[in-house]
């Protein structure tokens, strides 16, 4: 243990990106102590990736289930359970929780509970105890973002969402990325009545369009209600949930209504200004493209620093670090560039690199774009068809692939490896010269004309 030895490092937060620095830092020989507020495992394990790809699951199931009556199966009686799933879904957690905290003690890193607060560059107040170490690592994550509006704090966040024992039978569903598409998609599948409320005329604005289109087209055919440019004005209570009053005008009432508007970095009561750690407009954290804050021996990786907030951004960004500060890689750094990610919505969306429009304002005329739409052999003997939409976006005479988005079934397991590829500049001729993989849905990738 690191007691009573200067620390080389003091990690504040206790999720993705702070974990994996501390434990790849200890693993370079590093004395480490890591400062964590609530559960270890941060937003991802408990209130994000995890307890979302959960209910993901469940939904998915919901879906598969009622498609095999035309697989000639027979169900009597089938009901969902959505206060046994929670429960599950939890206990789930509570492991992983602990396994966090033992892969900490086994890398010789010491775990002190509380609120850190900064002192000055090189300590840190947590309770009572004042620590000192060289270089500081912030990783305190963010938290949902809340609109202001009379009667706001009648709905709930994504953080909410998981703690309901219960499925509202209505929902409206307020936002346009990734929270509002996937929590939406869920309560869909699982029978609650969901409304979508978009501000703006579409959803997922900051990918392909194609994407964003087919996900409301898909989602208005299982019955959704997709409210475009709409907006909540107020929210009053009721007996059974909350009234909206909306731009248009009207009200509906909702059995809950759910906020996934963007996140806030998480920096109140942190006492940046203690240690000199600029922040941008956004209340976001700056840093170089080496994790280096304003303040030279201070770093930051994750959410807080407000560039693509993904879990394996986090990790991948905290790992560089601990290699390049104490394992001697002087080069090491991560590459923003060309990040793949994954929306986990009915049906899911995987994508990796440029937009067809992102291109087309780079490249201009230099931009080729090949897609195709198509039904998946599994709805051949379904009723109910649906169709998933794919897209290569290549530039120049080498047709190099820039963009590479996935909308349906299997998209979410697909995109991985095509975004191995696409990171080493595959041409779409390296993709027609690979042999398809039949019947698969990732085959039309390799067959696009
Ligand atoms: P966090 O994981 O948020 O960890 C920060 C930690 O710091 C927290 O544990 C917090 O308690 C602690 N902390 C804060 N302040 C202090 C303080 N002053 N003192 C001590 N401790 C403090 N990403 C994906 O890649 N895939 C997904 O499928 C996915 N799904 C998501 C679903 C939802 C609903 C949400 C909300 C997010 C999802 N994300 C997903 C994003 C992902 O969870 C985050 O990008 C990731 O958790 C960021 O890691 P982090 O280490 O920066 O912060
Ligand atoms: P996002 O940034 O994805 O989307 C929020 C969107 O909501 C905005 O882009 C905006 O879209 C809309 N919006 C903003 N303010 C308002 C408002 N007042 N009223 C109505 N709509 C508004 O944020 P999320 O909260 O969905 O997710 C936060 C982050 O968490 C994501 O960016 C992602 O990095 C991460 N995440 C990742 C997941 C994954 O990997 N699968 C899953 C969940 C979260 P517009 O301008 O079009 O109105």
């Amino acid at each position: 243990m690191n007691q009573g030895k200067a620390l080389d490092l003091l990690v504040v937060g206790g999720g993705s990106g702070g974990i994996a620095t501390a434990r790849r830092a200890a693993r370079h020989g590093a004395r480490v102590a890591l400062i964590e507020l609530g559960d270890l495992g941060g937003t991802c394990v408990n209130v994000g990736c995890v307890p979302k790809k959960v209910m993901w699951h469940a939904a998915s199931l919901a879906e598969q289930f009622e498609e095999a009556a035309d697989y000639g199966f027979e169900f009597s009686g089938l009901r969902h359970d959505w206060g046994k799933l929670v429960a599950r879904r939890e206990a789930y957690i509570q492991r992983l929780n602990g396994i966090y905290q033992n892969n900490l003690e086994k890398d010789g890193i010491q775990l002190i509970r509380g609120r850190a607060s900064l002192l000055s560059a090189n300590e840190v107040q947590v309770g009572e105890q004042r620590l000192q170490a060289r270089h500081l690592l912030l990783a305190t994550g963010g938290s949902p973002a809340w609109p202001e509006m009379p009667g706001a704090e009648l709905g709930m966040d994504s953080d909410g969402f998981f703690a309901l024992q219960e499925r509202p039978d209505s929902v409206a569903v307020v936002g346009s990325g990734y929270i509002a598409v996937e929590l939406a998609g869920v309560l869909q599948a699982l029978g609650a009545k969901v409304s979508l409320l978009l501000r703006k005329h579409s959803a997922l604005r900051e990918f392909d369009s194609m994407l964003g289109e087919h996900l409301l087209d898909c989602y208005e055919q299982a019955g959704m209600q997709v409210l475009r440019e709409t907006q909540i004005e107020s929210l009053h209570q009721t007996e059974t949930g909350v009234r909206a009053a909306l731009n248009n005008g009207t009200q509906q009432d909702y059995g809950a209504v759910i906020w996934a508007i963007g996140r806030k970095p998480n920096t109140g009561g942190l006492n940046l200004e203690a240690a000199g750690v600029a922040t941008d407009k956004a209340g976001f954290v700056s840093t170089d493209e080496w994790q280096v804050t304003s303040q030279p021996n201070i770093f930051a990786v994750g959410d807080l620093t407000g560039r693509a907030q993904l879990t394996p951004v986090a990790i991948a960004a905290g790992r560089r670090l601990a290699d390049r500060v104490w394992g001697g890689q002087a080069d090491r750094k991560l590459d923003y560039n060309c990040i793949p990610t994954v929306l986990f919505s009915h049906p899911p969306v995987g994508t990796v690199g440029l937009t067809e429009a992102q291109a087309r304002e780079q490249y201009g005329d230099e931009v080729e774009v090949f897609q195709s739409s198509f039904r998946a052999l599994y709805y051949g003997v379904l009723d109910h068809k649906l169709v998933s939409r794919i897209k290569l976006v290549c530039v120049g005479a080498e047709q190099k692939i820039v963009g590479c988005h996935s909308i349906g079934p299997g998209s979410d397991e697909m995109l991985q490896g095509f975004a191995v590829a696409v990171r080493m500049g595959a041409r779409k001729r390296d993709f027609d010269d690979t042999v398809a993989i039949h019947p698969t849905a990732a085959e039309e990738f390799v067959t696009l004309g």
